[in-house]
Protein backbone atom coordinates (compact mmCIF):
# COMPACT_ATOMS: atom_id res chain seq x y z
CA UNK A 1 0.00 0.00 0.00
CA UNK A 2 2.75 1.99 0.97
CA UNK A 3 4.73 1.61 -2.54
CA UNK A 4 1.73 2.51 -4.46
CA UNK A 5 1.36 5.80 -2.44
CA UNK A 6 4.86 6.65 -3.51
CA UNK A 7 4.37 5.87 -6.37
CA UNK A 8 0.91 7.94 -7.14
CA UNK A 9 2.90 10.55 -4.85
CA UNK A 10 6.04 10.45 -7.78
CA UNK A 11 3.76 10.72 -10.52
CA UNK A 12 2.04 13.45 -9.51
CA UNK A 13 5.77 15.09 -8.61
CA UNK A 14 6.24 14.28 -11.98
CA UNK A 15 3.37 15.10 -13.72
CA UNK A 16 3.41 18.78 -11.67
CA UNK A 17 6.86 19.27 -13.35
CA UNK A 18 6.29 18.12 -16.92
CA UNK A 19 3.45 20.73 -17.35
CA UNK A 20 3.70 22.29 -21.00
CA UNK A 21 4.64 25.74 -20.59
CA UNK A 22 3.36 27.90 -23.27
CA UNK A 23 3.95 31.31 -24.55
CA UNK A 24 1.87 34.83 -25.05
CA UNK A 25 3.09 37.16 -27.53
CA UNK A 26 2.49 40.69 -27.82
CA UNK A 27 1.36 42.71 -31.81
CA UNK A 28 1.60 45.94 -31.25
CA UNK A 29 0.17 47.46 -34.07
CA UNK A 30 0.59 51.12 -32.95
CA UNK A 31 -1.64 54.14 -31.64
CA UNK A 32 -5.40 54.15 -32.49
CA UNK A 33 -5.28 55.47 -36.27
CA UNK A 34 -3.80 53.16 -38.47
CA UNK A 35 -2.09 49.69 -37.78
CA UNK A 36 1.52 49.70 -38.99
CA UNK A 37 0.72 45.91 -40.26
CA UNK A 38 -1.72 44.22 -42.78
CA UNK A 39 -3.58 41.39 -40.91
CA UNK A 40 -1.83 39.23 -43.91
CA UNK A 41 1.71 40.60 -42.35
CA UNK A 42 0.75 39.66 -39.17
CA UNK A 43 -0.72 35.97 -39.94
CA UNK A 44 2.48 35.45 -41.56
CA UNK A 45 4.09 36.17 -38.69
CA UNK A 46 2.50 34.77 -36.07
CA UNK A 47 2.17 31.49 -38.25
CA UNK A 48 5.93 31.18 -38.16
CA UNK A 49 6.50 32.27 -34.99
CA UNK A 50 4.28 29.21 -33.87
CA UNK A 51 6.27 26.57 -35.93
CA UNK A 52 9.24 27.81 -33.55
CA UNK A 53 7.54 27.67 -29.96
CA UNK A 54 4.11 26.78 -28.77
CA UNK A 55 1.60 29.64 -28.36
CA UNK A 56 -1.30 30.09 -26.00
CA UNK A 57 -2.14 33.54 -26.39
CA UNK A 58 -1.35 36.80 -28.79
CA UNK A 59 -2.00 39.82 -27.36
CA UNK A 60 -2.80 42.45 -29.93
CA UNK A 61 -3.86 46.52 -30.19
CA UNK A 62 -4.84 48.50 -30.18
CA UNK A 63 -5.67 50.44 -33.74
CA UNK A 64 -9.36 50.41 -33.91
CA UNK A 65 -9.47 48.39 -36.94
CA UNK A 66 -12.24 46.01 -36.50
CA UNK A 67 -11.41 43.87 -39.61
CA UNK A 68 -7.76 43.27 -38.91
CA UNK A 69 -9.08 41.32 -35.76
CA UNK A 70 -11.19 39.49 -37.03
CA UNK A 71 -9.54 38.02 -39.84
CA UNK A 72 -6.16 37.46 -37.22
CA UNK A 73 -8.68 35.79 -34.54
CA UNK A 74 -10.24 33.31 -36.93
CA UNK A 75 -6.71 32.52 -38.03
CA UNK A 76 -5.64 32.56 -34.30
CA UNK A 77 -8.93 30.40 -33.86
CA UNK A 78 -8.39 27.89 -36.29
CA UNK A 79 -5.21 26.57 -33.94
CA UNK A 80 -6.62 26.72 -31.03
CA UNK A 81 -4.69 30.00 -29.81
CA UNK A 82 -6.71 32.89 -27.73
CA UNK A 83 -6.44 36.05 -28.88
CA UNK A 84 -6.55 39.42 -26.09
CA UNK A 85 -6.44 42.67 -26.97
CA UNK A 86 -3.92 45.23 -25.94
CA UNK A 87 -6.00 47.86 -23.78
CA UNK A 88 -4.27 51.23 -22.64
CA UNK A 89 -6.43 51.88 -19.32
CA UNK A 90 -5.16 55.05 -17.51
CA UNK A 91 -3.10 56.39 -20.50
CA UNK A 92 -2.74 56.87 -23.92
CA UNK A 93 -6.61 56.78 -24.21
CA UNK A 94 -6.81 60.64 -25.09
CA UNK A 95 -7.49 60.06 -28.57
CA UNK A 96 -10.59 58.58 -28.43
CA UNK A 97 -12.06 59.38 -24.54
CA UNK A 98 -12.64 62.68 -23.04
CA UNK A 99 -10.90 61.68 -19.59
CA UNK A 100 -9.13 63.93 -16.75
CA UNK A 101 -5.60 63.58 -15.73
CA UNK A 102 -3.55 62.97 -13.11
CA UNK A 103 -2.17 65.29 -11.05
CA UNK A 104 0.56 65.79 -8.33
CA UNK A 105 -0.35 66.45 -4.66
CA UNK A 106 0.13 70.10 -5.71
CA UNK A 107 -2.55 69.37 -8.30
CA UNK A 108 0.17 69.91 -11.00
CA UNK A 109 0.62 67.65 -14.20
CA UNK A 110 3.33 65.49 -13.67
CA UNK A 111 5.93 66.04 -16.97
CA UNK A 112 5.58 63.04 -19.59
CA UNK A 113 8.14 60.54 -20.92
CA UNK A 114 9.04 60.11 -24.36
CA UNK A 115 11.46 58.51 -26.26
CA UNK A 116 11.30 60.55 -29.57
CA UNK A 117 8.19 63.81 -29.83
CA UNK A 118 5.57 61.83 -31.06
CA UNK A 119 5.79 59.32 -28.15
CA UNK A 120 4.80 60.86 -24.85
CA UNK A 121 1.62 60.71 -23.71
CA UNK A 122 -0.35 61.36 -20.17
CA UNK A 123 -2.14 59.52 -17.52
CA UNK A 124 -5.87 59.48 -16.38
CA UNK A 125 -6.92 59.90 -12.78
CA UNK A 126 -6.97 56.56 -11.44
CA UNK A 127 -10.65 57.26 -9.05
CA UNK A 128 -12.04 59.45 -11.89
CA UNK A 129 -15.39 57.00 -12.13
CA UNK A 130 -15.93 58.19 -15.38
CA UNK A 131 -12.32 57.61 -16.78
CA UNK A 132 -13.15 53.73 -15.30
CA UNK A 133 -16.54 54.21 -16.99
CA UNK A 134 -14.64 55.43 -20.30
CA UNK A 135 -12.63 52.42 -20.56
CA UNK A 136 -16.04 49.98 -20.42
CA UNK A 137 -17.30 52.13 -22.80
CA UNK A 138 -14.79 52.06 -25.32
CA UNK A 139 -14.27 48.39 -25.24
CA UNK A 140 -18.13 48.12 -25.97
CA UNK A 141 -18.43 50.45 -29.23
CA UNK A 142 -14.93 49.42 -30.60
CA UNK A 143 -14.55 45.55 -30.14
CA UNK A 144 -16.93 43.77 -28.96
CA UNK A 145 -17.40 42.13 -31.77
CA UNK A 146 -13.69 41.49 -33.07
CA UNK A 147 -13.88 38.29 -31.61
CA UNK A 148 -11.71 38.61 -28.99
CA UNK A 149 -11.09 35.93 -26.11
CA UNK A 150 -10.05 38.42 -23.08
CA UNK A 151 -8.29 41.78 -22.92
CA UNK A 152 -4.84 42.73 -21.74
CA UNK A 153 -4.69 45.22 -19.83
CA UNK A 154 -1.75 48.09 -19.80
CA UNK A 155 -1.12 51.52 -18.17
CA UNK A 156 -2.94 50.65 -15.17
CA UNK A 157 -0.89 52.60 -12.54
CA UNK A 158 0.05 55.90 -12.21
CA UNK A 159 3.17 57.56 -13.77
CA UNK A 160 6.53 56.55 -12.33
CA UNK A 161 10.34 58.29 -11.50
CA UNK A 162 9.97 58.53 -15.28
CA UNK A 163 8.02 61.47 -14.48
CA UNK A 164 9.77 62.68 -11.54
CA UNK A 165 8.19 62.77 -7.89
CA UNK A 166 5.22 64.25 -9.20
CA UNK A 167 4.82 60.92 -11.08
CA UNK A 168 4.96 59.19 -7.58
CA UNK A 169 3.16 61.31 -5.44
CA UNK A 170 0.14 61.21 -7.55
CA UNK A 171 -3.01 61.30 -7.82
CA UNK A 172 -4.45 64.35 -5.90
CA UNK A 173 -7.41 65.47 -7.42
CA UNK A 174 -9.81 65.90 -5.39
CA UNK A 175 -11.54 63.01 -5.86
CA UNK A 176 -8.49 60.89 -5.10
CA UNK A 177 -7.74 63.10 -1.78
CA UNK A 178 -11.27 61.86 -0.65
CA UNK A 179 -10.49 58.26 -1.42
CA UNK A 180 -7.10 58.75 0.84
CA UNK A 181 -9.17 59.66 3.50
CA UNK A 182 -11.44 57.05 2.90
CA UNK A 183 -7.82 54.99 3.57
CA UNK A 184 -7.35 56.72 6.63
CA UNK A 185 -4.52 59.14 5.09
CA UNK A 186 -4.70 62.94 4.85
CA UNK A 187 -2.85 63.55 1.67
CA UNK A 188 -2.35 67.86 3.82
CA UNK A 189 -0.21 65.62 5.65
CA UNK A 190 1.77 63.94 3.07
CA UNK A 191 1.83 66.83 1.09
CA UNK A 192 3.41 68.90 4.86
CA UNK A 193 5.94 66.17 5.28
CA UNK A 194 7.47 66.14 1.60
CA UNK A 195 7.77 69.96 1.86
CA UNK A 196 9.06 70.06 5.46
CA UNK A 197 11.48 66.07 4.60
CA UNK A 198 12.09 66.28 0.91
CA UNK A 199 13.54 63.03 -0.17
CA UNK A 200 14.07 61.50 3.13
CA UNK A 201 10.75 60.99 3.65
CA UNK A 202 11.02 58.20 1.26
CA UNK A 203 13.79 56.76 2.97
CA UNK A 204 13.90 53.30 3.97
CA UNK A 205 14.93 50.77 6.66
CA UNK A 206 15.25 47.38 4.62
CA UNK A 207 14.04 45.24 1.36
CA UNK A 208 13.48 41.78 1.04
CA UNK A 209 11.88 40.56 -1.99
CA UNK A 210 8.99 38.99 -0.46
CA UNK A 211 8.23 42.27 1.12
CA UNK A 212 9.33 44.87 -0.80
CA UNK A 213 11.32 48.05 0.67
CA UNK A 214 10.31 49.36 4.69
CA UNK A 215 10.05 52.72 4.54
CA UNK A 216 11.20 54.43 7.40
CA UNK A 217 8.53 57.06 7.41
CA UNK A 218 5.11 55.51 8.97
CA UNK A 219 3.44 58.26 6.97
CA UNK A 220 4.93 57.23 3.93
CA UNK A 221 4.19 53.42 4.11
CA UNK A 222 0.68 54.46 4.40
CA UNK A 223 0.51 56.47 1.82
CA UNK A 224 1.76 53.53 -0.76
CA UNK A 225 -0.53 51.36 0.90
CA UNK A 226 -3.71 53.34 0.10
CA UNK A 227 -2.41 54.05 -3.09
CA UNK A 228 -1.83 50.18 -4.10
CA UNK A 229 -5.18 50.16 -2.75
CA UNK A 230 -6.78 52.98 -4.29
CA UNK A 231 -5.23 52.34 -8.10
CA UNK A 232 -5.08 48.35 -7.76
CA UNK A 233 -9.56 49.05 -6.80
CA UNK A 234 -10.03 50.87 -9.61
CA UNK A 235 -8.03 48.25 -11.98
CA UNK A 236 -10.00 45.34 -9.99
CA UNK A 237 -13.43 47.44 -11.22
CA UNK A 238 -12.06 47.62 -14.74
CA UNK A 239 -11.37 43.73 -14.68
CA UNK A 240 -14.55 42.38 -13.34
CA UNK A 241 -16.90 44.61 -15.65
CA UNK A 242 -15.07 42.98 -18.56
CA UNK A 243 -14.74 39.68 -17.13
CA UNK A 244 -18.41 39.87 -16.47
CA UNK A 245 -18.56 40.13 -21.01
CA UNK A 246 -16.99 36.26 -20.66
CA UNK A 247 -13.40 37.86 -21.50
CA UNK A 248 -9.78 36.78 -19.86
CA UNK A 249 -8.27 39.51 -18.24
CA UNK A 250 -4.23 39.58 -18.15
CA UNK A 251 -2.65 42.48 -16.69
CA UNK A 252 0.53 44.04 -17.43
CA UNK A 253 2.36 44.93 -14.17
CA UNK A 254 5.88 47.04 -12.83
CA UNK A 255 8.15 44.23 -11.41
CA UNK A 256 7.34 43.36 -7.81
CA UNK A 257 9.83 45.76 -6.02
CA UNK A 258 8.76 48.74 -8.16
CA UNK A 259 4.83 48.05 -7.90
CA UNK A 260 3.96 50.05 -4.51
CA UNK A 261 5.09 53.13 -6.34
CA UNK A 262 2.78 53.45 -9.38
CA UNK A 263 -0.12 51.64 -6.95
CA UNK A 264 0.13 48.32 -7.67
CA UNK A 265 -1.15 45.93 -5.18
CA UNK A 266 -0.18 42.25 -6.34
CA UNK A 267 -2.41 41.00 -3.32
CA UNK A 268 -5.66 42.84 -4.87
CA UNK A 269 -4.59 42.80 -8.30
CA UNK A 270 -4.00 38.85 -8.83
CA UNK A 271 -7.62 38.42 -7.48
CA UNK A 272 -9.25 39.74 -10.31
CA UNK A 273 -6.76 38.50 -13.15
CA UNK A 274 -6.55 35.61 -15.01
CA UNK A 275 -2.50 36.39 -15.14
CA UNK A 276 -0.22 38.57 -14.47
CA UNK A 277 2.49 39.79 -16.19
CA UNK A 278 4.94 41.43 -14.50
CA UNK A 279 7.51 42.90 -16.66
CA UNK A 280 11.01 41.17 -15.28
CA UNK A 281 12.51 43.62 -17.92
CA UNK A 282 16.73 43.94 -17.41
CA UNK A 283 18.11 44.80 -20.68
CA UNK A 284 15.61 47.70 -21.19
CA UNK A 285 16.47 51.34 -20.69
CA UNK A 286 13.06 52.71 -21.12
CA UNK A 287 9.87 52.57 -18.91
CA UNK A 288 9.12 49.41 -17.35
CA UNK A 289 12.84 48.53 -17.53
CA UNK A 290 13.08 47.40 -14.08
CA UNK A 291 17.34 48.85 -13.78
CA UNK A 292 16.42 51.66 -15.64
CA UNK A 293 13.32 52.65 -13.15
CA UNK A 294 15.06 52.17 -10.07
CA UNK A 295 17.93 54.25 -11.07
CA UNK A 296 15.41 56.95 -11.80
CA UNK A 297 14.14 56.44 -8.26
CA UNK A 298 17.41 56.74 -6.87
CA UNK A 299 18.56 60.11 -9.05
CA UNK A 300 15.16 61.55 -8.36
CA UNK A 301 15.79 61.08 -4.89
CA UNK A 302 19.47 60.69 -3.88
CA UNK A 303 18.93 62.53 -0.37
CA UNK A 304 17.15 59.26 0.62
CA UNK A 305 18.64 56.69 2.22
CA UNK A 306 18.59 52.64 2.59
CA UNK A 307 18.28 51.81 -0.81
CA UNK A 308 20.62 49.40 -2.20
CA UNK A 309 22.31 49.03 -5.11
CA UNK A 310 20.88 46.08 -7.51
CA UNK A 311 22.58 44.54 -10.35
CA UNK A 312 20.44 43.23 -13.30
CA UNK A 313 21.51 39.39 -13.34
CA UNK A 314 20.03 36.41 -13.38
CA UNK A 315 20.00 36.40 -9.59
CA UNK A 316 18.14 39.85 -9.33
CA UNK A 317 15.51 38.18 -11.78
CA UNK A 318 15.08 35.20 -9.83
CA UNK A 319 14.31 37.23 -6.48
CA UNK A 320 11.18 39.00 -8.55
CA UNK A 321 10.05 35.16 -9.76
CA UNK A 322 10.03 34.43 -6.12
CA UNK A 323 8.14 37.32 -5.36
CA UNK A 324 5.67 36.45 -7.77
CA UNK A 325 4.91 33.19 -7.10
CA UNK A 326 2.39 32.97 -4.16
CA UNK A 327 -0.16 35.07 -5.52
CA UNK A 328 -3.22 33.36 -7.02
CA UNK A 329 -3.79 33.79 -10.47
CA UNK A 330 -1.92 32.35 -13.50
CA UNK A 331 1.75 33.62 -14.09
CA UNK A 332 3.43 35.00 -17.50
CA UNK A 333 6.31 37.01 -16.61
CA UNK A 334 7.13 39.39 -19.18
CA UNK A 335 10.83 39.10 -20.73
CA UNK A 336 11.55 41.29 -23.28
CA UNK A 337 13.09 39.77 -26.23
CA UNK A 338 12.74 42.84 -28.96
CA UNK A 339 16.51 44.49 -29.74
CA UNK A 340 17.18 48.48 -30.25
CA UNK A 341 20.68 49.27 -29.82
CA UNK A 342 20.62 51.58 -27.02
CA UNK A 343 17.33 51.24 -25.53
CA UNK A 344 16.85 47.21 -25.56
CA UNK A 345 20.20 45.60 -26.50
CA UNK A 346 18.66 42.28 -25.85
CA UNK A 347 20.70 39.14 -27.38
CA UNK A 348 20.09 35.66 -27.84
CA UNK A 349 21.78 34.24 -24.64
CA UNK A 350 19.93 36.86 -22.55
CA UNK A 351 16.89 35.28 -23.65
CA UNK A 352 17.63 31.75 -23.14
CA UNK A 353 18.66 32.54 -19.99
CA UNK A 354 15.75 34.73 -18.83
CA UNK A 355 13.33 32.39 -20.13
CA UNK A 356 15.04 29.26 -18.75
CA UNK A 357 15.18 30.93 -15.41
CA UNK A 358 11.08 31.17 -15.70
CA UNK A 359 11.00 27.95 -16.58
CA UNK A 360 12.87 26.57 -13.88
CA UNK A 361 10.26 28.30 -11.31
CA UNK A 362 7.52 26.47 -13.01
CA UNK A 363 5.17 29.46 -14.18
CA UNK A 364 2.74 28.70 -17.06
CA UNK A 365 4.87 30.14 -19.21
CA UNK A 366 6.15 33.67 -20.25
CA UNK A 367 4.75 36.78 -22.26
CA UNK A 368 7.61 37.73 -24.87
CA UNK A 369 7.43 41.08 -25.25
CA UNK A 370 6.82 43.61 -26.51
CA UNK A 371 6.07 43.59 -30.59
CA UNK A 372 6.44 40.10 -32.19
CA UNK A 373 6.91 41.36 -35.41
CA UNK A 374 9.74 43.29 -34.59
CA UNK A 375 11.56 40.73 -32.60
CA UNK A 376 14.98 39.04 -34.22
CA UNK A 377 14.02 35.44 -35.13
CA UNK A 378 17.26 34.39 -33.62
CA UNK A 379 15.53 35.33 -30.22
CA UNK A 380 12.56 33.47 -30.95
CA UNK A 381 14.70 30.45 -31.77
CA UNK A 382 16.32 30.89 -28.52
CA UNK A 383 13.08 30.59 -26.61
CA UNK A 384 12.97 27.38 -28.19
CA UNK A 385 16.42 25.65 -27.44
CA UNK A 386 16.71 24.17 -23.42
ZN1 LIG B 1 -7.27 61.57 -9.05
Amino acid sequence: MKKILLLLLLSALFMGCAKSQKYIIQVSLGGWDKADYTADEIIGRLDSVSRIIPLKDVIIGWTADADIYREVGNYLHGKGIGMLLWMPVFAETEDVCDNTPAVDLWGRLPGSYSLTEDEGFRFNCPSNPDNIGNVIALYDSLFADCGFDGVFLDRIRTQSFVCGIGGVLNCGCPICEERFKEEGVSLADVRAAWEDMGDVFLSVTGYTPEDGFRFANPLAAKFFEAKGRIVSGSVAAVADSLRARGLRVGMDLYAPFMAPFVGQDYSVLAQHADFIKPMLYRCTFAPAGMGFEYGLLRSSIPGAFGYPSFGMDVDFLNSQLDAMAPYPCDKFPGIEINYREGIVPTSPEYVRESVQAVLDHHFDGAVLSWNIMEAPVEHIKAVAVR
